[in-house]
């Protein structure tokens, strides 16, 4: 088998690296993530990988692409879930949920520019197997990338070597934290940025006011924060956004 692993960072690697070579399996190491903001981010992410490549010896191919502008017109051609080849959508109000918004970043243009890249490359230099590290992590939507993948595998006639590498998912970070690795505090995107610091800024609060800083009370805070326009968080407010979420669902 010769593998090709889309690789999103090094953290993310080291559990499917081990793994795959338990199996022995020796993958070679792509690196394309031009959702990755800013450059800052980008290149320690980025070079992370390289200096843990090279300690584990494993072969990297680093498809250099930092991509703000496309990726973010890319992603605002994608509101509301329509397709940014059409080139027809000028509505890009932004999404009005999170779901929305993982519909339309992850779901409709970050995961497809992405992992279609692969297929490409794998094509091109004549890899038979691809597969990704995005399946290791708890925080990815899954399903929808083995879904994408399994697509991808069909159309470019390439198979996809799928594991739930999401098993070794504590066992992956604390080697990650014992190598010094760069640990990220965000998905990747601008606007997974802004959700994670929010988050973070919210959770202290939550607890403060005795409400358990679920993912799903989290964001229902963000969103109702974004919307109000108002940014000052205290127990009484957030109650409030809790309640009045609650009442709109209801
Ligand atoms: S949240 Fe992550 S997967 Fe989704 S668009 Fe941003 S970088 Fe890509």
């Amino acid at each position: 088998m010769k593998l090709l692993l889309h690789t999103c960072c090094a953290p993310c690697s080291v559990y499917c690296i081990k793994t795959l070579r338990e199996e022995g399996i020796e993958p070679t190491l792509f690196w394309y993530n031009p959702n990755i903001h800013p450059y800052s981010e980008y290149k320690a992410r980025r070079d992370c990988l390289k200096n843990y490549a090279e300690n584990k010896k494993v072969k990297l191919i680093l498809e250099d692409a930092y991509g703000l502008d496309d990726f973010v017109c890319g992603v605002l051609k994608n509101a509301n879930g329509k397709n940014s080849e059409d080139g027809k959508n000028t509505d890009a109000n932004g999404p009005k949920d999170f779901e929305e918004a993982m519909l339309m970043r992850c779901q409709n243009y970050c995961y497809p520019k992405r992992l279609r890249k692969v297929f490409e490359f794998a094509k091109e230099h004549g890899y038979d197997t691809v597969s990704t590290t995005l399946l290791y992590s708890i925080y990815q939507q899954h399903d929808i990338i083995k879904d994408l993948m399994e697509s991808l595998s069909r159309e470019f006639g390439i198979d996809f070597l799928y594991r739930d590498f999401r098993e070794g998912w504590r066992e992956g970070q604390d080697e990650a934290r014992a190598a010094g690795l760069y640990m990220q505090k965000y998905c990747g995107c601008v606007f997974s940025e802004e959700e994670s610091m929010l988050g973070r800024e919210i959770a202290r609060p939550m607890k403060k006011a005795g409400i358990s800083p679920t993912n799903q009370n989290v964001r229902i805070v963000i969103e109702k924060t974004k919307a109000s326009g108002e940014t000052n968080i205290n127990s009484r407010n957030l109650a409030d956004r809790i309640g009045n979420q609650s009442n709109a669902k209801a």
